[in-house]
């Protein structure tokens, strides 16, 4: 009663219908959902609107519902050492207890746990946290990668023989006078 039933479509893909899940039972959600905005760290990202596989369970606990599972998608990223786009499958796991409010005054709540609004329950929070612990922060294109020429930006992966030989005049200098105090 009162109640504006909403088609799954109308919803945000990481908000859920609690109103599914039955007490003492688990739902399964096995679905392809589009990755919302800005999901990722400076130099990795699952781009929004790219596919993103849920493998989920909602399980209606005493407490509240847990929900408990995997995110997947492709990795779109930046080698922080060369600049080149690398790309990958990453798959990040989730455990989340989303409580019942509190059924009496008083009750208390520490200021990390997450309740429950009415009868949606929004994953995007727990997903974007889930994924952030996780990306790295300087992705590479291959562990040994070695990245630019400090001095002139070259790719040393194409030129491993690159160099800079001549050898700036004040260190010159500084050289040919420890060599003369050790002499
Ligand atoms: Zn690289
Ligand atoms: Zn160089």
């Amino acid at each position: 009663m009162g109640v504006a039933l909403t088609g799954p479509e109308s919803r945000p893909p990481l908000v859920f219908d609690t109103r599914e899940i039955k007490r003492g039972s688990l739902l399964e959600v096995d679905r392809l959902v589009p990755a919302p905005a800005d999901l990722g760290v400076a130099l990795a990202t699952f781009p929004e609107g790219s596919d993103l596989t849920l493998n989920l369970t909602f399980e209606f606990v005493v407490d509240g519902i847990l929900v408990r599972g995997t995110v997947e998608g492709t990795v779109h990223a930046e080698c922080a050492r060369c600049l080149d786009p690398v790309t990958w499958r990453e798959q990040v796991e989730l455990t989340e207890l989303f409580l019942f409010p509190p059924q009496r005054e008083g009750e208390e709540l520490s200021e990390d746990d997450l309740v429950l609004e009415g009868d949606l329950l929004d994953l995007e929070p727990t997903v974007r946290d889930a994924v952030v612990l996780q990306l790295p922060l300087a992705p590479v294109c291959r562990e040994d990668c070695p990245g630019l020429c400090s001095a002139c930006g070259a790719r040393l992966a194409e030129d491993p023989e690159h160099s800079h030989d001549e050898v700036d005049p004040r260190w010159a200098a500084l050289t040919a006078l420890i060599e003369d105090e050790q002499d």
